[in-house]
């Protein structure tokens, strides 16, 4: 076996550049380089405007076949590849990745920096604060749930011209509306500009949002995988007059104002949206967004920085894109569309460049299978950028094959059975009918496929020969084994060169469905020409919230379905690829300033839980140094 050690020892044995140096490197000036400390900084989005006229660099894909919990390597993969176009082929190569969450790193997942010798460092940083993005996102998200409740405290002891006089208060003898206010006038039809002219029903329709608590979907959110409050009663001091109220946390990255910052294309754009979030319907049906509460600005002004992506670097001093980590169970689990439109650009190139010769590389990655990750990567991420892929790698490792072709089940912290640690050609080939159905769904994008295979020790030639027959075999351009995690950058040479040759390939991307279609046909085209599902069904409670949404008009949304990332279908039992099989569909939830519905087809936990034997266990800080140990 090799000896390989630690992910936090690799990290730490390599001395990162001062990330003013990667800066220089890529082409920022200092003007666009926001320093946090020696090893991070932020990257103003002003380089979008002084690289507009670049033609963009190559869009790479990394996604995965259905996985084993143990993970099959997209992170370390993203990680080693452009090591390997950058260090060991001289490309201009990012690695565009979420920021992780400090519940798994806590929990039981551990750090997402990939791992072995590809690799962001320092993963401490990486892992911890960061540049304080979700700190950001969790002042934001609590502001709004403070204000819907305090609104409602305030419109329940208030009369409505009294609530109308604090709501726009005198100020040197003037009533004046704040200028955030006249967005809610708007909406409401009121052309007025002067508050004292408003009518009494004017004035009631104004100050009164009237939201009825039992709709109520925002909810308050921490950092930390605290199961204790999944469900929790508020208001229970005595000042709050008995209006208590159910309700829960969730992850900070299940916020929707982190899919707000994945998704948002300018700090304009991400205004807007942040504003037109629901929070619930009004006692009269109607949907109450974020600036009819007022706080659409303030939410922006807590996130203005947290838009600008982060720069770090991997083990080979290469440039990365730290940027936004929406939760992969409920939200589209990619990094931030700002990130890539910044990266292509720096790794575009100028009008009179040969293309061909100077190009370079971002390659990003869809948390999940490509026909999960893949799909909401295509159908909702690409549709809000924009942007389009030039190919698509899919990650896939011998000893989750196995599984799809029977072996027994894997588990994380759990012995490997044998079958797994010795050769078994017969489990592989079967398997490989499950990253057949991912190569095909990958292809209905139109978009040229590589598949990597993520070398493990335990692997033999034979089966690694086995998989390039099959991936071959159902249509993708090559299949190439990679040795990243034990090499570094030099493992992944021969992939990075079929990525190079298919990236140059001809492509015809389309979506997989027009907004136009209902919200039912939409579920049914992803349940069955992605998961290959014979039907959906749908719950009673999925039924009346489709409804709604067709009559508040938020059917041409597009929809992220949430279900297990552990097989193609929705039932974690079924491996390989199966077929013929019902979708429940069993609740429906909207988010409009992301941009999507999602549709619940398992009972998805938005806070995880913390093992017994947690991760923050192995951590503690060096007195002598202050250096972090234990984080993987
Ligand atoms: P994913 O992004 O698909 O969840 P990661 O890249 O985070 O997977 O890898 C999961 C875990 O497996 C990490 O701890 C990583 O260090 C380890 N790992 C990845 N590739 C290999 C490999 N080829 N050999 C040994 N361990 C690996």
């Amino acid at each position: 076996l090799e000896k390989v050690p630690s992910d936090i020892a690799i990290s730490r044995a390599q001395k990162p550049k001062n990330i003013k140096v990667v800066a220089q490197e890529i082409g920022l000036t200092e003007r666009e380089t926001e320093l946090y400390g020696a090893y991070k900084a932020k990257v103003s989005l002003d380089v979008l405007k002084r690289l507009e006229h670049r033609k963009n660099g190559k869009y790479v894909l990394v996604a995965g076949i259905t996985p084993t919990p143990l993970g099959e390597g997209k992170s370390t993969t993203t990680v080693g590849l452009t090591q390997a176009l950058s260090a060991h082929l001289g490309k201009i190569a990012f690695a565009n990745v979420r920021q992780p969450s400090q519940g798994p790193t806590f929990g039981i997942k551990g750090g997402a920096a990939g791992g072995g010798y590809s690799q962001v460092i320092p993963m401490d940083e990486f892992n911890l604060h960061l540049t304080g993005d979700i700190h950001a996102i969790t002042a934001a998200n609590n502001l709004l749930a403070a204000a819907i409740d305090t609104r409602m405290f305030h419109e329940a002891t208030q009369k409505d011209r009294a609530l109308f006089n604090r709501l726009v208060p005198k100020k040197n003898g003037v009533r004046k509306f704040a200028p955030i206010m006249f967005r809610r006038l708007k909406k409401l039809g009121i052309d007025k500009t002067d508050p004292d002219s408003l009518t009494d029903e004017e004035v009631t329709r104004f100050a009164r949002l009237d939201i009825d608590p039992a709709t109520i979907t925002w909810r308050r959110v921490l950092d930390v995988n605290d199961r204790m409050l999944r469900g929790i009663t508020i208001g229970q001091a005595p000042t709050e007059k008995g209006l208590t109220r159910e309700t829960a946390f969730d992850i900070s990255v299940a916020s929707e104002c982190m899919a707000v910052l994945a998704l948002s294309n300018s700090l304009e754009d991400m205004r807007e949206r942040l504003g037109r979030m629901v929070i619930g319907t009004s006692k009269q049906g109607e949907p109450v967004t974020c600036d009819d509460i007022g706080c659409g600005g303030a939410l922006t002004a807590l996130m203005k920085d947290a838009i600008k992506p982060n720069i770090m670097q991997t083990l080979e001093g290469t440039p990365v894109f730290v940027h936004a980590g929406p939760f992969a169970n409920i939200s589209i689990g990619a990094s931030s569309v700002l990130a890539d439109k910044i990266a292509l650009k720096l790794a575009g190139t100028e009008p009179h460049e040969n293309e061909a010769e100077k190009t370079g590389y971002v390659v990003t990655e869809a948390g999940f299978d490509f026909t999960m990750g893949g799909e909401r990567f295509f159908n909702i991420k690409c549709r809000s950028s924009g942007l389009v892929p030039d190919v698509v790698v899919i990650v896939s490792t011998v000893r989750a094959l196995k599984v799809h072709g029977g072996g027994p089940p894997v588990a994380a912290g759990a012995p490997l059975p044998q079958e797994y640690q010795t050769e078994n050609i017969d489990l592989v080939r079967g398997g490989c009918v499950n990253l057949a159905k991912h190569i095909a769904n990958a292809k209905a994008y139109g978009v040229p496929v590589v598949v990597a295979i993520n070398k493990f020790s335990t692997d033999t030639e034979a089966e690694i020969q086995a998989i390039r027959e099959e991936a071959i075999k159902a249509g993708a351009e090559d299949a190439i084994a990679a040795n990243h995690w034990a090499e570094g950058g030099k493992g992944a040479v021969d992939l990075a060169r079929g990525v190079i040759e298919a990236s140059s390939k001809p492509k015809d991307f389309k979506l997989l469905y027009s907004n136009d279609k209902t919200i039912v046909e939409k579920l049914e085209i992803i349940c069955r020409e992605m998961y290959g599902a014979k039907d959906i069904q749908l719950s009673d409670l999925a039924k009346s919230q489709i409804e709604t949404y067709d009559r508040q008009g938020f059917s041409h949304l597009p929809i992220c379905i949430a279900k297990t990332q552990y097989s193609l279908s929705h039932d974690p039992n079924l491996k390989g690829a199966p077929t013929g099989f019902t979708v429940p569909i069993r609740d429906v939830r909207l988010s409009p300033g992301a941009g999507y519905l999602y549709a619940k087809a398992a009972d998805i936990q938005t806070i995880p839980g913390l093992p017994t034997a947690p991760g923050y266990l192995n951590v503690d800080v060096d007195p002598e140094t202050g250096d972090i140990e234990g984080l993987f």
